[in-house]
């Protein structure tokens, strides 16, 4: 038997390519289900991103580096925070948006009280 053959053949549940069962990997967000690398690759660098509003209406993008432990923070596109972060980015991202949206209060009621 040549070594390019497959033992067992089979398409990957995400994308259809047909990979070796034994190459699969398993799926970091579902239990018992098994994608190919790439996919597995692919999902968990989705599941370190995100996107959130804030109170004020401006839109938060967050990558987290896993290999740098950095919590990258964009806002309206533009980067404007990177976190030491080497748990888990969500909690951190929480952190953020706490101090964030309490800058914008006092900006906002200090403007407020001005006019
Ligand atoms: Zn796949």
């Amino acid at each position: 038997m040549s070594n390019c053959e497959m033992d067992m053949p089979t398409p990957c549940p995400r994308c259809g390519v047909v990979v070796d069962l034994h190459d699969m990997a398993s799926h970091p967000n579902e239990f018992k289900s098994l994608v190919c690398e790439s996919c597995h690759v692919a999902i968990e660098a989705e599941n370190n991103q995100g996107l959130a509003i804030d109170s004020y209406g401006n839109k938060i993008a967050w990558e987290y580096l896993p290999d740098e432990g950095l919590l990258e923070i964009c806002a309206n596109g533009e980067n404007i925070a990177t976190w030491l972060c080497e748990d888990d980015p969500e909690d951190s991202l929480k952190a953020f948006m706490v101090i964030w949206n309490k800058a914008q209060a006092l900006v906002t009621s200090e403007q407020g009280g001005a006019a």
